[in-house]
């Protein structure tokens, strides 16, 4: 038996309903809602939305941002009952019901939060500036900028006559992101650039990918961490597993006392909750998860919720529910309808809106503490489930992975499934359209043709010996 809580609402006639962030589960709660007669405010640090999934394409110069990316205000743009508001959220006041933002307080009836996640160095954030990870546009146009760049630098000390530096690229972390950007890191060296530089050879780059687990994609079956890894040395990258990394310098990483020398570093290893989790007040996971009750809400709050990256609910089968896409996608709708119906509900019953919860073995929540200004009765939430469409995780050129249940598939189908489920999913028409010719062209001539440097020339551990001023070997390298 579930119990319901009667809330205070604000003054507001039209309920609140304050979304934060415009991630996949945000921007699905938004669409889901936007057509209840409630007032919607989305609220982003950012003013356009990412397609995650396909960033690794925009750090290895495939795609441009644009085309993985759209302006949050377009996409809800027919929904006139959303407000976006480009806000950094600082924090939240549970008892007064409100979002703190630098420049206001929002006030909500229901409030969903849905801020993601960022990277984790396991404690050693030093080690950030020389490895950068991958979860923002900014991200991708810094890898974007150091690989290209290394290329540069190596061609330009080539051209004086020194010999050609050794290009070390080295990707820690043999999840999808390692995986992916390890296999393109190769299609760019050993096919994409061939044939663009006079004094190096691009192809004699190494591409190293190391991953402190026995097994690459340690989250599919068996048979598909080693198809993966096979495939990643056919494309032409070393893989190392069971290799934990100690120690992250400019230019080189290490595994226990071996120091391997990296032109350029990434880190695919951590993540770690948006840190706004850690501000709810309610209990965290390691990964600064907030831990949900089954219908996503937060324990004490009724009228709140967490989703996505940033929440951590397991499954029927006591496994934690992935940081995926599709997770974040579901929850959002979920929500959505779950906040429809209870205002239905009680518009049918004209009274207050009531905020329920679902069942739990823990005492009744009308049993523990009450939240700040609610009645509980006893209506019935529905717990969320998860619908596990299955997993795909692309390598690079014609090699991915496909984990349907018990149907396991490698190679070329696999990475045409991965395609055509990642152009669908692509926000904007035009976008599909785009990513489908870029990647149509770029299939047959193996050209990338976002190859932009642009900001900083400088490039850190491009070591003394490789630099024109051996007194300053971390300062900027003009071009
Ligand atoms: C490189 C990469 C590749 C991936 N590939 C896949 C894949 O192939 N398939 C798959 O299913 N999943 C993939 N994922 C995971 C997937 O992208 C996430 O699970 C999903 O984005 C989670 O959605 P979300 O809504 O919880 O958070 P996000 O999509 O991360 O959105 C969070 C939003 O909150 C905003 N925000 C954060 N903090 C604040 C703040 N303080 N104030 C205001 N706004 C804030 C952010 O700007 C962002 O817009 C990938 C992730 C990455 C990083």
């Amino acid at each position: 038996m579930a119990n319901r809580v009667t809330s205070n609402m604000t003054s507001s006639p039209i309920p609140r309903v304050v979304i934060v962030g415009a991630g996949f589960g945000g921007l699905n709660a938004a669409q889901a809602l936007a057509k209840s007669p409630v007032h919607i405010t989305v609220v982003d640090r950012a003013n356009y939305h990412t397609f995650q999934p396909l960033l690794y394409q925009v750090a290895t110069a495939g795609l441009s941002p644009g085309e993985i990316a759209a302006p949050i205000r377009s996409i809800l743009r027919s929904d006139k009952n959303v407000q976006v508001l480009m806000a950094e959220v600082a924090g939240f006041d549970l008892d007064r019901r409100l979002v703190k933002t630098s420049e206001a307080d929002i006030p909500y009836d229901y409030l969903i939060v849905a801020a993601g996640a960022g990277h984790s160095y396991f404690g050693h954030d030093d080690w950030e500036p020389y490895a950068p990870g991958l979860k923002t546009i900014e991200d991708a146009l810094e890898i974007r900028r150091r690989v290209l760049l290394a290329f540069e630098l190596a061609e330009r000390q080539a051209s004086t006559g020194e010999t050609a530096a050794q290009l070390n690229f080295v990707v820690v972390g043999g999840g999808p992101t390692g995986v992916e950007l390890a296999g393109t890191l190769a299609e760019i060296s050993h096919h994409a650039l061939t044939h663009e530089f006079r004094s190096i050879d691009p192809a004699r780059t190494h591409i190293l990918l190391i991953e402190g687990g026995p097994r690459v994609l340690p989250a599919y079956a068996e048979d598909l961490s080693r198809s993966a890894q096979e495939q990643l040395n056919r494309l032409g990258v070393e893989v190392r597993t069971s290799a934990i990394v100690t120690q992250i310098e400019p230019g080189a990483v290490y595994t226990g006392d071996t120091r391997l020398p990296a032109t350029v570093i990434l880190w695919a290893a951590g993540v770690a909750a948006s840190p706004l989790g850690k501000n709810l007040g309610t209990p965290i996971d390691r990964a600064g998860r907030v831990l949900v009750e089954p219908d996503l809400s937060l324990p004490g709050h009724a009228e709140v919720f967490v989703i996505g990256d940033l929440a951590a609910l397991k499954d029927e089968k006591g496994k934690m529910l992935p940081g995926v896409a599709p997770v974040a996608i579901q929850q959002g709708r979920f929500v959505a309808k779950l906040i429809r119906h209870e205002l239905e509900s009680n518009n049918k019953a004209a009274v207050a809106p009531p905020f329920s919860r679902p069942s739990r073995e823990e005492p009744a929540l009308s049993e523990r503490s009450e939240p700040k200004g609610g009645d509980f009765d006893s209506h019935s939430r529905p717990t969320f489930h998860y619908w596990d469409k299955g997993s795909l995780a692309t390598i690079g050129r014609a090699a991915a992975v496909a984990e349907f249940g018990r149907i396991h598939i490698s190679g070329f189908i696999a990475w045409l499934s991965w395609l055509f489920v990642h152009i669908l999913f692509l926000i904007g028409f035009r976008n599909r359209l785009l990513v489908f010719i870029q990647w149509a062209w770029s299939y047959v001539t193996y050209e990338r043709g976002a190859r932009l440097i642009t900001g900083s020339t400088y490039l850190p551990g491009w070591t003394a010996d490789q630099h024109p001023d051996p007194a300053q070997p971390d300062a900027v390298h003009p071009l």
